[in-house]
């Protein structure tokens, strides 16, 4: 956190913005602006030689998106963060950025549906491979790399099954062969976690989930070092041309604002219902990283403040008794995403990690009966009520 703003409460509101700077505007003006005007055309040349600060397009850069970019890198204590059109344009980017035809990455045994297809991609078209790890141990993670090894690439908690990795062990082991370490933050927000304080290099993010928290934005951010960020900026960025537009930002940083008081309501939500989730007849297993019996609860304590606000559990019975269940549902929504003021819930091995085959769904642990919640802000009673119901009549 910088020393301007020292509480994560308070960053989220202000850093990255004076007021006195944009005619006392008290929020943060939108630039719907593609282009930029020169004084002259010497003014022009410099821009573009980059020999004088300012703007020139917005797919190289805009007013309204450099205060999220800057207020998101101060949140995650990093150096420099970067603004995408989607988390996936945000992921795509920096992997393309740090591989090349023919290299190895390592990744998590649980990936978000979308980033396994972009890894099964880059494997058919570049030879560019994979290999999943549990990242149990230093000794697993070592066993996997190889020459040609040239990031590893972590989802913590891990979409959907909530399991979690040791960060900081995972660094350690990054250190000794000298490669990068990419985490996807995008459940945990830096409120709850911050990846590049435990010597991860780049952090992730779907800001379309609990960074705008309202359900009406689809964005990614990237944060990380300087130097690699300016070079995310000038090629993977600026030349695939996944950016985020002024009014995406706008709304972003409108949702920051509210994102530490947010997730503790998220959080406190998601206790309850676990609680009373994990008892219900019709469900065999709850998993939900806040909990203490959770496998993975002292990794929890160690990098995390609190245990988020999505749970899954396994209903007892077969695909066709899940399904069941979620249209019995009569407030809470059926839909994906994750994050929002509504409660969301959705059936993983159909729906998000329906691109995954069958066989690797398994060993990710997304079996056909396992269904993923996302608590939101509603009162957690009202939440239990609904949940209740419908499992009542599995
Ligand atoms: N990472 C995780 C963990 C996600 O859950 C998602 C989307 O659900 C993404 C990345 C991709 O983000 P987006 O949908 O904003 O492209």
């Amino acid at each position: 956190m910088s020393k301007k703003h020292k509480h994560f409460e308070t960053a989220v509101i202000h850093e990255g913005y004076d007021s006195k700077e944009m005619l006392g505007s008290l929020t943060t003006p939108l630039f719907q602006t593609s282009t930029y005007t020169f004084d002259s055309a010497q003014q022009g040349e410099r821009r573009f030689a980059g020999e004088e600060e300012g703007y020139v397009y917005s797919r190289i850069g805009n007013p309204t998106v450099t205060v999220l970019e800057e207020r998101i890198a101060k949140l995650e204590n990093g150096e420099r963060g970067l603004a995408f059109g989607s988390g996936m344009a945000a992921v795509s980017a920096v992997l393309i950025a740090l591989t090349k035809a023919g290299d190895h990455i390592v990744c998590s045994s649980g990936l978000y549906g979308c980033t396994f297809g972009l890894l099964t991609m880059m494997k058919d078209k570049y030879n560019i491979s994979h290999d999943f790890s549990t990242m149990e141990s230093k000794e697993e993670i070592r066993s996997l790399i190889r020459p040609e090894t040239s990031l590893i690439y972590v989802e913590t908690p891990i979409n959907p099954t909530m399991k979690l990795i040791d960060l900081q062990l995972v660094a350690e082991v990054a250190k000794e062969y000298g490669i990068p370490v990419v985490v996807d933050n995008t459940f945990s927000t830096p409120y709850l976690q911050r990846p590049l304080e435990l010597g991860a290099d780049v952090v992730v993010h779907s800001a379309t989930k609990y960074i705008g928290g309202h359900g009406d934005v689809v964005a990614g951010l990237v944060v990380g070092k300087k130097d690699f960020l300016d070079s995310v900026a000038m090629t993977t960025q600026k030349d695939i041309g996944g950016v985020m537009s002024p009014f995406d930002a706008w709304l972003l940083i409108r949702g920051l604002k509210t994102l530490a008081i947010r997730l503790d309501r998220h959080c406190d939500n998601a206790e309850r219902v676990f609680e009373k989730l994990r008892k219900h007849p019709k469900v065999a297993n709850a998993y939900y990283p806040g909990d203490g019996r959770h496998p993975d609860y002292p990794i929890k304590e160690k990098q995390m403040k609190r245990g988020g606000g999505l749970i899954s559990f396994e209903i007892k019975g077969t695909k066709a008794d899940a399904q069941a269940m979620l249209n019995k549902l009569s407030f809470l929504k059926l839909a994906v995403s994750l994050g929002d003021a509504e409660t969301l819930i959705q059936h993983p091995a159909t729906m998000t990690h329906a691109v995954v085959p069958e066989e690797s769904r398994n060993k990710m642990g997304i079996t056909d009966q396992l269904i993923r919640l996302s608590v939101g802000l509603e009162a957690w009673e009202d939440i239990w009520e609904d949940l209740e119901q419908a499992l009542d009549q599995v």
